[in-house]
């Protein structure tokens, strides 16, 4: 490992523990949900880990991630929610994914490709309860017309809302939520249709509104170890669950400079002693957010360094300190038990640990440990 410059250490032990941890705590299957490249942490080994650990589906948001899924042989089911008009439903057909249903126009298309391809579109019918967002809204009533007359030519699998407020335990929203979801599944079952799968909880849903976990949860963020939320949920720590991502960079120098010192683009940052500051070998090119302030930093031997002054494209520079005994060409830990967390990151540059991981950019190599 000593020749990479910067790489990603995920731990699938840990997503292992996530998953059998919160398929314990309820009776619903578990959908993995690997978008994103598995939220950054690399599709298709967190999917095998994912289904060896407990987890009977697969979600993506798009088909190009199903079909790379297929492509490595996993054969697990696998839902895709996230369709704009003009995709590849005929190979979405004969690669056995599930499609979601959010529109008339991608009801057609995919009817349209059932009739093409021989093969029954197995569907996932979405209903928009409040997130404003995807699913059926104000075209639900004509779709119902419309699944009369083509319900023999679908197997509708699945049922499903997203929620857009499961994160806040004191609102009820998520109960309103789950009411006119419910008005809306009476509405289809009158119409003859009973989906086997009812799926509407997200991480936030299955940790805090166990009314909503229904027969399958659709597990992101949690399945990494982080919390859908620091501030009303409680960190990785608080829910029980162990973060993957730990992210590791070479010093590419370690100078001495003394007090007042500016450092980076602007003179952003100023040194406020005589220390020795480390120049990362990691930027906003790999994913760092360039908005990130010095409560962020890196950590060597469980030390902290603070950032100083701006992150730039390739490298960023951090206050190890006047007596510190790190190295050139030693490794920092960017992200990891030891240092600064995913939450830290996000809280540094105003954003939320999803956005942290997923754009850790793919020319960081991931290592994996099992
Ligand atoms: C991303 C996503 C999830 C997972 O959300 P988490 O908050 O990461 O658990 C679930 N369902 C849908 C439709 C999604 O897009």
């Amino acid at each position: 490992m000593s020749e990479l410059r910067a790489y990603v250490e995920v731990d699938l032990r840990a997503i292992a523990a996530n998953i059998r941890k919160i398929a314990s705590e309820s009776d619903a299957q578990i959908l993995a949900v690997v978008k994103a490249d598995a939220y950054g942490h690399g599709l298709i080994e967190v999917a095998c880990t994912a289904i060896e650990s407990g987890a009977s589906w697969l979600g993506t948001a798009l088909l190009e991630e199903a079909f790379a899924l297929r492509a490595a042989g996993v054969s697990a089911p696998v839902l895709a929610w996230l369709t704009p008009p003009g995709d590849d439903f005929d190979s979405a057909l004969r690669e056995r994914i599930d499609l979601s249903i959010s529109s008339l126009a991608i009801l057609e298309e995919i009817l349209a490709a059932g009739e093409r391809t021989g093969i029954t579109p197995r569907v996932h019918i979405e209903v928009d309860t409040g997130m404003t967002r995807g699913g059926f809204l104000d075209e639900w009533d004509p779709f119902l017309i419309r699944l009369r007359e083509v319900k023999d030519s679908l197997h509708i699998v699945g049922f499903w809302t997203h929620f857009a407020r499961a994160d806040e335990p004191d609102s009820d929203f998520t109960d309103q939520q789950l009411i006119l979801f419910n008005v809306l599944l009476n509405a289809l079952q009158s119409e003859g249709i009973f989906p086997e799968i009812i799926h509407t909880a997200n991480s936030a849903g299955a940790l805090a509104h166990p009314s909503s976990h229904k027969q399958m949860l659709r597990l992101g963020i949690a399945m990494y170890g982080l919390s859908p939320d620091i501030t009303t949920m409680g960190s990785s720590e608080v829910l029980g669950l162990t973060p993957a991502m730990s992210i590791k960079a070479k010093l590419v120098n370690v100078k001495s400079v003394p007090a007042l010192s500016r450092v980076g683009y602007g003179g952003a940052g100023v040194t406020d002693r005589d220390t020795k500051l480390g120049i990362v070998c990691m930027g906003y090119s790999d994913g760092l957010p360039r908005r990130a302030d010095s409560t962020a930093g890196v950590s060597y031997l469980g030390d902290l360094a603070r950032l100083v002054g701006r992150i730039s494209m390739d490298q960023c520079v951090v206050d190890l300190g006047p007596d510190t005994q790190a190295l050139a060409g030693e490794y920092v830990t960017v992200i990891g038990a030891d240092g600064f967390s995913a939450d830290d990151w996000a809280s540094a540059a105003g954003t939320i640990n999803y956005e942290i991981t997923t754009r850790i950019a793919s020319r960081l190599p991931r290592i994996y440990l099992r």
